[in-house]
């Protein structure tokens, strides 16, 4: 049994991921932003099937709010074994109109969160000498979005930092990987509509829109015992939209 401890893990790609380590005997750890309603509803479900989650809102964008999510992890698990990065934001805009608010807020939200998870989980890990780190990236931050410039950039960062913290944890028995997921079917695609969501399918090799259960099942083989010399990869969750 591992302490699992999932940003954003209310609703879509990361409540999926949650019920499936639950289902597996993982105790996890749901952190939340503002659905708190969602993320007790989902903290109800896991544990009235008999298995262990807590909630925790912390905005992971911001480092002390961070910080306070792991030293709770700490204290009701003892700390945390397998990360997933899952957190994000969206947004579709011109470069040009993209503002420096727009620009903060999607790196802080993508990609500085990370690094404050990274490096709050890591000590508990490396004191353990072993460790699963699995972030969510894109197929943006892969091969560039247009009108997705910030969302890109922020994505593509994570893809950087996996390949880094992959090499300086390999010692220590800690993985680093990241998934790339297609278009997947969640709130933040709920824009799209369903001609937009044929086109897509259209454009996949698969002719399918992914699901959050697809993107959770590649997360769980990060984190398990089949993955253990697999490290500072990017496994492409897009039914083959990039190959
Ligand atoms: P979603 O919008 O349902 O989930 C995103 C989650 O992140 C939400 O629960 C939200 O509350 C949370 N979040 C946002 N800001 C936060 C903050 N500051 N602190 C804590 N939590 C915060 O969408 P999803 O599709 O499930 O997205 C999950 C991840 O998958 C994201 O990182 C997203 O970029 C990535 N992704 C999604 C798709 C897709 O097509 N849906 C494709 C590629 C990558």
């Amino acid at each position: 049994m591992r302490n699992v401890l999932i940003t954003g893990a209310s609703r879509g790609i990361g409540a999926e991921t949650a019920r499936l380590f639950a289902a597996q005997g993982d105790n996890v750890i749901i952190n939340y932003f503002r659905s708190n309603a969602a993320a007790e509803t989902l903290c109800r479900e896991i544990n009235s099937a008999g298995h262990k989650a807590v909630t925790f809102r912390a905005d992971v964008s911001d480092s002390h709010e961070t910080a306070a999510m792991f030293a709770y992890a700490e204290q009701c698990f003892g700390g945390v074994d397998v990360l997933v990065n899952n957190a994000g934001i969206a947004q579709t805009k011109l470069f040009t109109d993209i503002t420096d608010d727009d620009w903060q807020r999607m790196i802080s939200t993508n990609l500085s969160s990370v690094f404050y998870c990274c490096r709050a989980a890591l000590p508990y890990m490396i004191r353990k000498h072993c460790g699963r780190i699995i972030n969510v990236s894109s197929m943006w931050g892969q091969i560039g979005g247009s009108c997705e410039v910030h969302y890109s950039a922020a994505k593509a960062g994570i893809i950087g930092l996996t390949k880094a913290l992959a090499k300086e944890e390999g010692l220590s028995g800690i993985t680093v990987n990241c998934i790339a997921p297609g278009v997947i079917r969640t709130d933040m695609t709920a824009n799209l509509s369903e001609e937009d969501f044929a086109a897509l399918a259209d454009e996949t090799p698969t002719g399918t829109i992914g699901t959050p259960a697809d993107a959770a099942k590649a997360i769980l083989f990060l984190a398990s015992p089949d993955s253990s010399f697999i490290t500072g990869q990017v496994l492409s969750v897009s039914g083959g939209f990039v190959v």
